[in-house]
C-alpha cells in the first residue's frame, strides 16, 4: 500500500516535471523564429538523456530584453537593432569569445560582477571538458552561453556540411551536458561564415552573430587602443572581446575602464 503510494505520487511528480519542462521548451520555441522552431524541438530530446534537469537555466535572472525573432535571417546579426522586436534605446551586448580559458575566464567574470554587467559568452566546446565547472560558472552568474565550435577552425566556411556539423554538434552536446543550456546563438570562428554553415546552425535552432565593434584585443594592440575602440559603443551596438586564446590582460584592463564609462553614458548592457 504504502509503496504504491509512494510510486503514484513519484510518477505524479514525474509527470508534473514533464509539463514544467515542456512549458519551459514551449516557451523557448515561442522565442526563436518560425523557420527554426522545428529544428530547435529537433535537438532537444537529446538533451534529457545527457542532462535531465533543466534548472541551470532557471538560475539565471531574467533579462531585461528578450529578442523574439530574427529580422534579417539570410545573413549573420551585427547589431541589436537586426534583432526582433529591437532592443530599447542605449542598449548594448559584450560578447566574450574563446574561452573558458583557466587564468582569464574567472578575472572576466569577476570584472563583470563588479559592474553588475551580463555578457554573452560564445564558448569553445573542446575547453568545456577540463573546465566544465568554469563553464558552469558563466551559466550561473547569470550570462549567455552560445556556441562558438568544437575546435575553433577558421576555415569553418570551406568544410562540408558534416564536418561543419560535427562542429557544431559536438559543441552544443558538451555545453548543453555542463550547464544544462541549450545555446541559441552561434558565431563561426573569425567570422568566417558560409551557405553551409548558415544552413547547418539554422537546421539546429540558432541565430547567428556577428559583430559591429571590434578592438581586435586578440591581437594585443594595447589597452588604449583596446579601451577607446570600445567607448566608440552606441545604441544597438555588439562588442567583440575575448577570454580565451592567449594572454588578456589588455582586454581586462580595457574592460575595466570602458564598462563603467559606458554604464556613466546611460547605455545599458544586454545578452542576446
Ligand atoms: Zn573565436
Amino acid at each position: 500500500m504504502d509503496d504504491e503510494t509512494t510510486g503514484t505520487s513519484r510518477r505524479r511528480a514525474l509527470w508534473l516535471f514533464g509539463v514544467v519542462a515542456g512549458l519551459a521548451l514551449a516557451a523557448d520555441e515561442v522565442r526563436t523564429p518560425n523557420g527554426y522552431r522545428t529544428a530547435e524541438a529537433e535537438i532537444v530530446p537529446a538533451s534529457p538523456a545527457v542532462n535531465p534537469a533543466p534548472t541551470p537555466r532557471a538560475r539565471l535572472r531574467p533579462p531585461s530584453w528578450t529578442p523574439g525573432r530574427l529580422v534579417a535571417a539570410e545573413e549573420p546579426v551585427r547589431e541589436l537593432t537586426q534583432l526582433s522586436p529591437p532592443p530599447p534605446a542605449k542598449t548594448i551586448a559584450l560578447t566574450i569569445d574563446d574561452g573558458p580559458h583557466p587564468v582569464w575566464t574567472p578575472k572576466m567574470l569577476d570584472l563583470l560582477a563588479e559592474h553588475d554587467v551580463r555578457a554573452t559568452f560564445f564558448i569553445i566546446g573542446e575547453q568545456v571538458r577540463e573546465q566544465r565547472e568554469l563553464t558552469r560558472r558563466i551559466a550561473d552568474a547569470g550570462h549567455q552561453i552560445c556556441n562558438h565550435t568544437m575546435h575553433h577552425p577558421l576555415s569553418l566556411a570551406g568544410m562540408s556540411t558534416k564536418e561543419v556539423r560535427e562542429e557544431v554538434v559536438e559543441a552544443h552536446d558538451r555545453i548543453a551536458d555542463a550547464t544544462g543550456v541549450l545555446p541559441g546563438f552561434f558565431r563561426a570562428p573569425g567570422g568566417n561564415w558560409s551557405d553551409r554553415v548558415m544552413d547547418v546552425i539554422a537546421e539546429y535552432g540558432m541565430l547567428p552573430i556577428d559583430w559591429s565593434i571590434d578592438p581586435r584585443d586578440w591581437a594585443r594592440p594595447g589597452t588604449g587602443r583596446v579601451r577607446s575602440r570600445l567607448l566608440e559603443a552606441g545604441d544597438g551596438d555588439i562588442l567583440l572581446c575575448h577570454d580565451g586564446g592567449g594572454d588578456r590582460a589588455q582586454t581586462i584592463k580595457a574592460l575595466r575602464k570602458a564598462v563603467p564609462e559606458l554604464k556613466k553614458r546611460g547605455l545599458t548592457f544586454a545578452t542576446l
